[in-house]
């Protein structure tokens, strides 16, 4: 269900981004260039359908469990809004890992806003490599991400950690005697 989502959504990606309707369609959820949680459903309403019509496709073609759908709705939307986050989840070295590479990452769907020509894919990066429509820093980009994540982490730490504060303000007691 969500490999057959996958490449009905890569394509149809693709489609929207051709240049001919880009602007009447997908233009709409483009207008944010460093998008968020609420970017997710910023959708044409021609958009919106042809998102919602892998519904249908998936319930007459593929038998599935009746609590697939609600799992399958939950990851889609999961993977929607994290790709809007502008925040990186995943650890260093995910992009880089021989099985996690083929997943998506939030620094993925984000860069697609930026370089709207690369990132096409939704949950893996399947058909992005296929295709070779992957941001070709896309990796370099991650793990600055993460780098900037672990920075502003290390700072806000060392501003809430009380232990610090003590020991500075010791360190200075100790400068004054
Ligand atoms: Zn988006
Ligand atoms: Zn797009």
């Amino acid at each position: 269900m969500i490999a057959l989502h996958d490449t009905y959504y890569y394509w149809t990606h693709r489609l929207l981004h051709w240049k001919k309707i880009f602007k009447y369609v997908h233009k709409t959820h483009h207008l944010s260039l460093n998008p968020t949680p609420f970017s997710a459903y910023a959708l044409h309403p021609v958009e919106a359908l042809l998102d919602v019509s892998i519904i249908p496709i998936i319930v007459f073609t593929i038998p599935y469990h009746a609590s697939a759908i609600t799992i399958f709705s939950a990851y889609t939307l999961g993977m929607n809004v994290l790709g809007h986050t502008g925040f990186e989840f995943f650890p260093s070295g995910f992009t880089q890992h021989k099985i996690f590479k083929w997943h998506n990452t939030p620094t993925h769907h984000n860069m697609h806003h930026r370089y709207a020509k690369y990132n096409f894919s939704i949950y893996f990066n399947f058909w992005d490599r296929v295709m070779k429509t992957n941001h070709p820093n896309y990796e370099n980009a991650f793990e600055k991400v993460i780098e900037q994540r672990n920075t502003l982490k290390a700072a806000a730490a060392l501003e809430n950690d009380p232990l610090e504060i003590n020991m500075s303000l010791a360190e200075q007691e100790e400068l004054l005697n």
